[in-house]
């Protein structure tokens, strides 16, 4: 079947006790047994719960893997998937990534006796010199935020296993009808299902997606006895936003190409970062490897005054720290998402205090341009 009518009807058959033909929310901790010893197929909602499943059934799916693992955030399907890594071992990140993500390496899993350093993923030669004998795991956003560069999947799938490590990727950013990183060798898929999955920018939530046996085993054991489960009403949201996923996608996609044309011919505007440009410097891997270029662009304004000018003088794009949703958000990643950074880092990877990042949602082209034309003309 097609990737919409698989988004709209893998995992929610109607429902065997009353034929509901969408999932129901199962609100219950608990299930109850038919007699000693003899549960049924749940028992206890941390450990599954059937709105849960229908939504990791589907994601699975989506990505072309066989386990899917929803959670109660993206970071704790992140740290779900560092978890699959024990005292000793090397983890090994691409330098430019989501800064929660930075943060958990920094705060959460180096105390886990885990050793972690980052490289740029998108010089293989320069990834490759940073493996060590312990590295287990590489794990890479792409396209990466805020900065959108595009990291080789099958180059990096290559090298881990080489290495005898997993590469992880964090599919936020293009959601599975844009890029399934599964089929080009990664092992561990990672997405904040608060972005596009859900859709609307009313839950929040985290999945993991895997297609081996062994590794499905060892995320539901984390999942289970870490507990950061995702609940009920919120699988069911992000449930009924997936069904939409490829229409909005399309359109995301079409609405960013626009702005990102839009402000390339801008006079104001230093720089443009969107895969989707022609002058994108990986546009061959974008072509290979993506299905479309998504709804994200970010954009150098060439001075922190300027950016910030500009976040406050903006009508439509909402001020914000999110992406993803229906609406169309303006964020200054410096002071949001990538906050947790140390600011020389930030510097050096380009995450300056004069770049802006648009999550351009699914309004009217001509607003959101006529927006952001009277944003600019305020500096
Ligand atoms: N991955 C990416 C690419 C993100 O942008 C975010 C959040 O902004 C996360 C992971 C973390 O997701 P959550 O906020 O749902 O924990």
């Amino acid at each position: 079947m097609g990737f919409s009518t698989d988004a709209i009807h893998v995992g929610q058959e109607p429902d065997p006790a009353t034929g509901a033909v969408v999932v129901p929310i199962y609100q219950t901790s608990i299930f109850a047994y038919e007699g000693v010893g003899r549960e049924r197929e749940y028992s206890y909602s941390r450990s599954g719960n059937p709105t849960r499943a229908a939504l990791e059934t589907c994601l699975a799916h989506l990505e072309g893997g066989t386990h899917g693992f929803a959670f109660a955030s993206g970071v704790a399907a992140t740290h779900a998937a560092f978890s699959l890594l024990k005292a000793g071992d090397h983890l090994l990140a691409a330098q430019d990534i989501y800064g929660g993500t930075y943060r958990l390496l920094e705060q959460i899993v180096k105390n886990a006796g885990i050793s972690v350093s980052y490289a740029d993923a998108t010089d293989l030669k320069s990834l490759e010199k940073a493996f060590r004998p312990t590295t287990r795991l590489l794990f890479v956003e792409t396209p990466s935020n805020p900065l959108m560069a595009v990291t080789d999947l099958a180059a990096c799938a290559e090298l881990a296993h080489r290495h005898s490590a997993l590469l992880a990727a964090d599919n936020t950013f293009m959601t599975p009808y844009l890029q399934r990183p599964l089929e080009w060798g990664t092992d561990v898929i990672i997405h904040s299902t608060t972005k596009y999955l859900n859709g609307h920018s009313d839950g929040i939530g985290g999945a993991v997606v895997v297609k081996d046996e062994e590794l499905a085993a060892r995320v539901h054991m984390f999942q289970k006895s870490a507990g950061a489960i995702l609940g009920p009403f919120d699988s069911w949201l992000v449930l009924r936003g997936v069904k939409t996923l490829p229409v909005r996608m399309r359109r995301h996609s079409k609405n960013a190409w626009a702005v990102a044309e839009f402000l390339e011919e801008h006079p104001k505007v230093k720089k443009v970062f969107y895969p989707g440009l022609p002058g994108h410097p990986d546009r061959e891997l974008v072509e290979k490897q993506m299905e479309g270029f998504g709804g994200m662009v970010s954009f150098d304004i060439g001075s922190a005054d300027a950016a910030r000018k500009v976040a406050e003088a903006v009508k439509i794009f909402v001020l914000t720290g999110s992406l993803g949703g229906v609406e169309s958000i303006l964020s200054h990643p410096a002071t949001m998402s990538h906050s947790s950074m140390p600011a020389d880092l930030r510097d050096r990877l380009g995450v300056t205090d004069s770049l802006l990042r648009l999550s351009v949602g699914l309004e009217d082209v001509e607003d959101l341009l006529a927006d952001l034309s009277q944003a600019l003309s305020s500096i």
